[in-house]
């Protein structure tokens, strides 16, 4: 599959979905992991709550924050992606999706790389907007932050 027609359309749909009905969008206050993203080149920042139980399954997780439509859907999917996962197999998805994100233009897609990602998949369609790659990584970035607890803000500069 290459970036057709097909995958542009349901980018638009997915994006403007996922922007106007945020999901799992708030704070969590029984939060164990956090983190802070911020993307400077377009102005999108975010705050990922997750909580982790004792076999590591990701039970619950929220975010907020403020950016482009991108950024704001790219968020939204995460949470929807992971929600019930282990944290192994959370960032399994997010090493396809940073996959998808980072090929090169004109690339074509690995069949195996969409398989199982559903509405993901559409994020492939970020390459025919080549600035906003940016802003549809920060929340997964953003994600390998919180699992590590760090303190200081992910920056994609
Ligand atoms: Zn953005």
């Amino acid at each position: 599959m290459s970036i057709s027609e097909d995958l542009q359309r349901l980018y638009q749909e997915v994006v403007l979905d996922h922007n106007r009905y945020p999901r799992n969008w708030g704070e969590l206050p029984d939060a164990t992991h956090k983190a802070h993203g911020l993307n400077p080149l377009c102005g999108d920042e975010l705050f990922l709550y997750l909580k982790i139980d004792g076999q590591g399954r990701i039970v619950d997780v929220k975010f907020r924050g403020q950016g482009c439509a991108i950024s704001k859907a790219s968020a939204s999917m995460l949470t929807e992606a992971i929600k019930g996962k282990t944290v192994g197999e959370a960032k399994q998805l997010f090493e396809k999706v940073h996959r998808l994100l980072t090929l090169e233009i004109g690339e074509e897609i690995p069949p195996d790389l969409t398989e199982g990602l559903g509405e993901l998949s559409a994020l492939a369609g970020v390459h025919a907007f080549p600035s906003r790659v940016k802003c549809a990584s920060l929340p997964w970035h953003t994600f390998i932050s919180a699992l590590e607890n760090r303190e200081e803000t992910v920056s994609t500069e």
